[in-house]
């Protein structure tokens, strides 16, 4: 199996996507073909004995039989063993990622990881893939990850690659863009290789600086010199997307495990979204054969996204509007290039051609005939009233508590099923534990209780409204030291991982 640039015709094999992170004609790599679980012509008997097969699976086992038909140039050795080494006790649960049932959705709980968001799913494996990747193709530089977050992913991406032999990652952050929690997240992050640098800018600023950092020759011939490649950990990596569409399998796995449903009936998705590339992995696992009816893809205020969906324009000339769901934003979601890609006929041009419309005039618009393509879609948003109305409702009926991102999926596909009378079970991607943002849940279910409070009182009251356990991330940075505290513009990031790297 090949992997092909979105932006030419450029392929190579999975370790090599794997290592580059980003083509270097600034595409994202995509797998030629997807492969799917059963041989498009066998019957559907062969598909539902599969999808049986796979609900008596432990995660481990089903990571292997998905991640095999996309990493086929690594050995069945190399492969279990970076699936052993990520999905082992850094989890709090030996299922790995939980399915919940509570006022009749079922939430798939993704932040049972080290850092308690869903980004610990791909970011705990992908080290390990880029370690073996490197073996694979005699790389013997040292692997600099330079990774821009909104929040959740460079925790995680550090929390992965801490202390991981011959590589040093370096992670920008808006610098007024994520909650205390996340900020203090980072700021304590531990391992002699980690670097974290606030940016005066927000989101966008910084993942296209990144961008533009890997795109740059001149900085990658200076670097190599000095025994340094540079990678990516960011979404655009196919080494995260792949671990990703497992778990979407697993959910499915588990209702047909728990009889909720038959092998090949099928389930509807929601995925709260912003970058696109957890609900891309949800569109992977339709294609390769899980029966799923819609992907509910739902967004916060910055409603890029159902705008597209709606219309066919992507316009990200628009307000960039901070919202209690940070990681979501978010005005270019970098993995829709992947969707874009599929729907213009795999054609690298045109994919292209979007693209430099996208960065030079900030907008661009598919035709009506790939437009038809995307019926796996349906778009929504929620306001931030609608969000907090929403987790306060599904305490006050079930005592179950959900994060601020959680929420807008909770609000967009209850209304959605609203709206559609559509029955089919909807399983919704919960992608960060609530204490991760107790503020702003604590504020929409307690509100009375809010002022004047820390982050850690909120945190405990937090504890009293759920009874859920606190996680180990958060008792962590009650105590742990601040360790990080370069501060940077968003044209000066260049000199800063130079400054950086070369001070090693
Ligand atoms: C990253 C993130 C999202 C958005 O996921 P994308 O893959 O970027 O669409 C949603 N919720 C949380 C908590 C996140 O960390």
């Amino acid at each position: 199996m090949n992997y092909k640039s979105t932006r030419s015709n450029l392929e190579v094999k999975a370790s090599q996507a794997i290592l580059m992170g980003l083509a270097p004609d600034g595409g994202l790599f995509v797998p030629e073909m997807i492969p799917k679980f059963v041989p498009e012509n066998e019957d559907k008997t062969a598909l539902k004995e599969k999808l049986y097969a796979f609900s008596q699976m432990t995660y481990q086992e089903l990571a292997y039989e998905i991640m095999k038909l996309y990493l086929d140039d690594f050995t069945e050795e190399e492969l279990k063993t970076c699936i052993a080494n990520a999905y082992d006790s850094k989890f709090d649960t030996d299922v790995i990622a939980p399915l919940v049932q509570k006022d009749g959705l079922f939430y798939l709980e993704l932040f049972h990881g080290s850092t308690i968001a869903f980004k610990d799913m791909a970011l705990s494996i992908l080290p390990h893939l880029m370690t073996v990747s490197a073996k694979k193709n005699h790389e013997t530089r040292k692997i600099v990850i330079l990774t821009a977050t909104s929040g959740d992913t460079g925790k995680a991406a550090m929390a992965g690659f801490q202390d991981v032999e011959g590589t040093e990652i370096i992670v920008f952050y808006p610098k007024d863009g994520v909650s205390e929690i996340q900020k203090l997240q980072m700021a304590t992050q531990r391992g002699e290789n980690t670097h974290v640098v606030a940016i005066r800018g927000n989101f966008d600023d910084a993942q296209t600086a990144v961008k533009k950092m890997f795109n740059d020759k001149e900085m990658a011939k200076e670097l190599s010199e000095h025994g340094i490649c540079l990678s990516s950990a960011n979404s655009i990596n196919i080494g995260r997307l792949v671990p990703q569409i497992v778990y979407y399998v697993y959910a499915y796995s588990q209702l047909v495990k728990t009889g909720v449903i038959m092998p090949g009936d099928e389930i509807n998705i929601t995925v709260p979204t912003g970058n696109f590339g957890n609900i891309l992995a949800a569109f992977y696992a339709k294609l390769m054969g899980l029966p799923v009816h819609r992907l509910v893809c739902a967004s916060n205020e910055n409603k890029v996204l159902y705008d597209f969906f709606r219309t066919g324009d992507y316009d990200r000339k628009r307000e960039f509007i901070l919202t209690s769901s940070p990681s979501m934003d978010i005005l270019i979601s970098s993995n829709l290039e992947r969707l874009i890609y599929r729907i213009c006929g795999n054609d690298p041009e045109l994919c292209r051609s979007f693209m430099n419309d996208l960065s030079g005039n900030g907008s661009y618009v598919i035709t009506d005939e790939m437009r038809e393509r995307l019926a796996d879609f349906v778009g929504g948003f929620a306001s931030e009233e609608e969000n907090f109305e929403g987790i306060a409702d599904l305490y006050r009926k079930s005592g179950y508590v959900i994060d601020t991102h959680t929420g807008i999926a909770n609000a967009v596909s209850r209304r959605y099923i609203r709206d559609s009378k559509d029955a089919i079970p909807m399983v919704v991607a919960s992608t960060a534990s609530p204490y991760k943002f107790a503020a702003s849940v604590v504020g929409a279910i307690s509100p009375d209780q809010v002022s004047g409070k820390t982050d850690f009182e909120l945190i405990d009251i937090l504890h009293s409204l759920s009874n859920v356990e606190e996680p180990n991330a958060i008792r962590d940075i009650r105590t742990a030291p601040i360790r990080h505290k370069i501060v940077s513009d968003v044209d000066e990031m260049p000199d800063t991982v130079r400054r950086i790297l070369m001070e090693k």
